[in-house]
């Protein structure tokens, strides 16, 4: 199928950068969002970011221009939906609210519209039945800073059509990326499971005093080639964050093994969250945030 209009429905972290990977690759894009703050400030800082990566040489100043000049914001979704080919749906992470969005995207995008998920947790069937078009829906799974991250796991649920899954994946490999097919619907699908299996093995050996985590993070990068340790991650992701997925995962799941550890628990109990509360694993003392 061919796709020329994106929506992406939410304009925060996600939304805002994948709307912006959609224009760069050339589609016209409208970014929607409940909050018009929310849309000011993510024009802003796509704005900047784009200045940036002239001012770096990455980018030419008429590419630049052509991509934002391809971006809309919007807080009126109906009127967004009409005209799009693909809405992708990156908006706050509650089941509630995206099954909201589905419906509405459903009643006001045209019938050859295929309609995705950003959602990290929950898989494309927990939205899929809040429309007429099951076999439409999928999982389009972008990692942070969307602007960056290569990867994107295109994730099918048991009725996602194979049409559907060609085109997504389609889209995600014009738009520069390697997307990755998941055949059905996992917690936490494929990277963030592996990313998973690392922080449990790290936590284990910190816990269980083998090595410090400080030196543990350090065999990470050195032997493993990581970019960063898992400790040093887990400050950059929040403590509080990656305590609330082991919670939200254990929810699903009812496995004990998917509770947080319990030197996670602690540090989250302290207020301890990493880089945005000053200190977490590690300190941040006169760190700008
Ligand atoms: P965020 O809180 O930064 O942004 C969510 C946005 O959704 C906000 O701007 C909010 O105003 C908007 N919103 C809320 N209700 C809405 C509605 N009814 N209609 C339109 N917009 C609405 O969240 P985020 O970090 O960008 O995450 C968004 C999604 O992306 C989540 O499903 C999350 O699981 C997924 N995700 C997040 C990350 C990450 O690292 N942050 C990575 C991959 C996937």
């Amino acid at each position: 199928m061919d796709v020329n209009n994106i929506l992406v429905v939410g304009s925060g972290a996600m939304g805002s950068q994948i709307g912006m990977v959609a224009a760069l690759a050339g589609y016209q894009v409208t970014v929607s969002d409940i909050s018009a703050p929310m849309l000011e400030k993510a024009q802003a800082q796509l704005r900047s970011r784009m200045d940036n990566s002239v001012a770096k040489g990455r980018l030419s100043l008429e590419d630049a221009a052509a991509a934002l000049g391809r971006l809309r914001f919007s807080t009126e979704l109906a009127k967004a939906a009409a005209s799009a080919d693909l809405a992708i749906e990156a908006a706050t992470e509650n089941l509630e609210v995206k099954r909201g969005i589905f419906a509405a995207l459903d009643a006001a995008a045209p019938p050859h519209a295929i309609l995705a998920t950003n959602s990290s947790t929950f898989g494309s069937s927990k939205v899929a039945d809040a429309t007429g078009r099951p076999g439409q829906v999928c999982n389009m799974h972008f990692f942070n800073p969307a602007l960056v991250m290569k990867c994107v796991e295109v994730v099918r649920h048991e009725g996602t059509s194979q049409s559907t899954i060609d085109t997504v994946l389609a889209v995600a490999t014009r738009m520069g990326k390697a997307p990755v097919l998941i055949e059905k619907e996992i917690p936490g699908f494929v990277a963030n499971r592996l990313m998973g299996a690392i922080r449990d093995e790290a936590l284990r050996l910190y816990a269980d005093g083998i090595a410090s985590f400080e030196d543990i993070d350090t065999a990470a990068k050195t032997a493993l080639g990581h970019p960063m340790g898992p400790f040093e991650l887990m400050d950059l992701v929040g403590l509080d964050v990656s305590h609330q997925i082991r919670l939200a995962t254990f929810a699903e799941t009812g496995d004990p093994a998917d509770l947080p550890h319990p030197a996670l628990t602690e540090l989250v109990e302290r207020g301890n969250y990493g880089r945005k509360s000053g200190k977490g694993w590690y300190s941040y003392d006169g760190v700008q945030q």
